[in-house]
């Protein structure tokens, strides 16, 4: 079977069964995945990485994983590398002998201190032969690193990074300085990451227990079946992640005897861990929407243009709340904490609740705009200082009192809601909703949801077909925008990957953008369009200051760009944007979706204008170009007649 049969183990994965894994067989591996930019060889690589650790040394899969994807535990306990740059130059000048200005001079010519550190020879004077790194040396090294803060911390951060450093041969030095530059670019992202752990479970079960009869009744299966129950997997393991998105808890279940079949009761949600949330597809308008639905029972919320807040309760007391991305922004609402006994009904111990923190004028009762609240810092934000505080908008209730609710339909979930929580004046009130069908009712809806600040309706199925997927962008959660009663497209939510040197008055500045959206099925940021409208003088200058730091010297190899495109500088994919655009054409210069409405022509937009940032978004979380497709179809058809087909994900 081609699946089993690829499996191989890694050149020099000499180690013996239950010893600690060299860290050179992970440095390997990366270097076979940057050498490819098809993301199957990608996910065969790791799969055979994981499936070797799985077999010798099980206890270091999670670090392993982590490693991978640069990172030291899971996203919301926001524990991060990202080492400056002097202190790595400095600890490489230390443990090289090199000056800082040469190696400062050399960075400027070869643009990856990676490189420069691999070419480096240590001049550090050793005691005896160093100790070779291992997998669990470097995390725990990368962990101490993380954990250290302050002035004395820099010292002893820089005594620590030279130790790694002396440890390391060929290769990882190249691996562990990007690292620990939180810059890793082996195009690795997490999806590949769940891929390759499917595949290593469906084919390597554990040996002991049966694993064998299981492998030998799998290699006897026909392709079509073996593909069939691997895809099968694939979702089980995809489905089960986005509940509980932390390796440390996740993968013991998925690699425990009968992990796989017992993945979705194992892995369910677990108050205190973010679920990946549940997402909307747009849609053209009211018609299209009642297209899809025409069978199916539907309620119209208000869609309230705020942050996602998902706020967890734990049994204890404590309270955090998670952005859409996973991140814990708990420091940002202390006000939402202060209130949080006003609106908890008398019998509920532990939640999540699915919601949206809005700005509020507590004295006019009126939702204020996006932009308001996006003046709030981001951490430690004091109650007293709060000028305009959030009023929580609650349309979903995901876990009550130690039970999950994801697989109850809609209308239970929501009865749940509303008999446990209270709504209370400027503090927390429930999403408005009406379960109307008549398209003229829905066009009023509407409207009164624009009137009152909302950014218009989310229209989602209420008893069939009404789970909640997280982490799906589901087409039954329809989003409905005001944006579409102006006859404009959906804005899009895109990545600056380029910039032009401003000329004039924006001389000094980039003057001008290359963005790109993501398309998750070959892990690539494909160009749609350049834009250098909608900007203020002041957003000018603070996005070249964030931006200049990520300013890498030739394309990634996860761009996909036409060769007409050159700007001056390329940036590494960091922060995205959300543009709105006049509309959006079939291109032979941009590559968004190339290849899925003409075999060589992409899609653009024309007179792109920059609406504002979505800190709340990560690079891989852009517009897809799935989503692109979709919405250059929605803008040709006539929307009376257009219907929004489910699409396999
Ligand atoms: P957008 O650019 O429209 O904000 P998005 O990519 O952040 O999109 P979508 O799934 O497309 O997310 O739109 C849903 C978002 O709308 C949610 O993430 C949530 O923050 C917000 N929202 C506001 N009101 C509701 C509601 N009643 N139900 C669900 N989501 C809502």
């Amino acid at each position: 079977l081609k699946v089993i049969g690829k499996y191989r183990p890694i050149e020099d994965a000499q180690w013996k069964k239950g010893e600690p894994v060299p860290y050179m067989i992970l440095a390997k591996t990366f270097e076979m995945m940057e050498s490819t930019t098809s993301r199957l060889i990608i996910i065969e690589h790791l799969t055979n990485l994981f499936r070797s650790i799985m077999l010798l040394s099980p206890k270091d899969l999670v670090m392993v994983i982590y490693l991978s994807i640069n990172k030291i535990g899971p996203s919301y306990q926001s524990k991060e590398l990202g080492i400056g740059e002097h202190v790595l130059i400095k600890s490489l000048a230390e443990s090289t002998g090199r000056s800082v200005d040469v190696i400062k001079q050399e960075l400027t010519e070869v643009g990856d201190l990676g490189i420069i550190a691999q070419n480096s020879r240590s001049t550090q004077t050793l005691m005896g032969k160093p100790t070779p790194l291992t997998i669990q040396s470097v995390f725990k090294t990368f962990q101490q690193i993380a954990d250290l803060s302050g002035t004395g911390g820099q010292q002893k951060k820089k005594d620590l990074i030279k130790k790694l450093l002396v440890s390391c041969k060929d290769c990882e030095t190249l691996y562990i300085i990007r690292s620990l530059q939180g810059k890793l670019r082996i195009g690795l992202a997490e999806r590949s990451v769940l891929m390759a752990l499917a595949k290593s479970v469906f084919v390597t079960p554990p040996v002991e227990n049966g694993g064998q009869q299981i492998l030998d009744i799998r290699k006897q299966m026909k392709q079509e079946e073996f593909e069939e129950r691997y895809q099968s997997v694939v979702s089980k393991v995809t489905r089960a992640y986005s509940q509980l998105p932390n390796y440390d808890l996740f993968v013991p279940h998925l690699i425990a005897i009968n992990g796989i079949d017992n993945i979705l009761s194992t892995c369910s949600l677990k108050v205190g861990i973010p679920v990946k949330p549940m997402l909307a597809q747009p849609t053209t308008g009211i018609s299209q929407m009642l297209d899809r639905f025409s069978d199916m029972e539907f309620t119209c919320e208000f869609k309230y243009d705020g942050e996602r807040a998902q706020i967890h309760r734990l049994p204890d007391g404590t309270t955090h709340i998670y952005t859409r991305n996973l991140e814990d922004y708990t420091q940002k609402y202390p006000d939402i904490i202060a209130n949080i006994n006003k609106f908890i009904g008398p019998n509920v111990k532990s939640f999540i609740l699915d919601c949206e923190a809005v700005a509020f004028d507590a004295a006019t009762k009126k939702i204020l705009s996006f932009q308001v609240l996006s003046t709030r810092a981001r951490k430690s934000v004091q109650l007293s200082q709060i000028k305009v505080p959030v009023c929580v908008f609650a349309f979903d209730l995901l876990y009550l009192n130690g039970q999950s609710l994801i697989d109850e339909p809609l209308i239970k979930r929501r009865e749940h809601l509303v008999e446990n929580f209270i709504a209370s004046d400027g503090v927390f009130a429930f999403a408005k909703y009406s379960n109307i069908s008549d398209v003229n009712d829905i066009q009023s809806y509407l409207e009164e949801a624009v009137e009152g600040n909302c950014e218009g309706l989310m229209v989602k199925t209420l008893k069939e077909k009404s789970i909640y997927e997280p982490s799906r962008r589901s087409y039954n959660w329809l989003k409905i925008k005001k944006d579409y009663m102006q006859g404009m497209t959906d804005s899009l939510d895109l990545v600056p990957i380029g910039a032009w040197y401003g000329k004039g008055k924006r001389t000094g500045t980039y003057g001008a953008y290359l963005l790109a959206c993501y398309d998750e099925n070959n892990e690539e940021f494909q160009t749609l369009c350049k834009i250098g409208t909608g900007f203020s003088d002041e957003q000018l200058t603070n996005f070249t200051n964030d931006l200049k730091p990520h300013v890498i010297n030739q394309p990634r190899n996860q761009f996909r760009i036409a060769d007409s495109i050159k700007p001056d500088v390329w940036f590494s994919p960091t922060q995205v944007w959300e543009v709105l655009a006049a509309d959006l054409s079939i291109s032979p210069v941009h590559t968004a979706a190339t290849g899925m409405l003409d075999p060589n022509k992409g899609i653009a937009l024309r007179f792109p204008r920059f609406i504002r940032t979505r800190p709340d978004k990560s690079p891989e979380d852009a517009t897809s170009s799935d989503q692109v497709v979709l919405m250059y179809q929605n803008q040709k058809i006539n929307s009376q007649s257009s219907k929004l087909v489910e699409k396999d994900e």
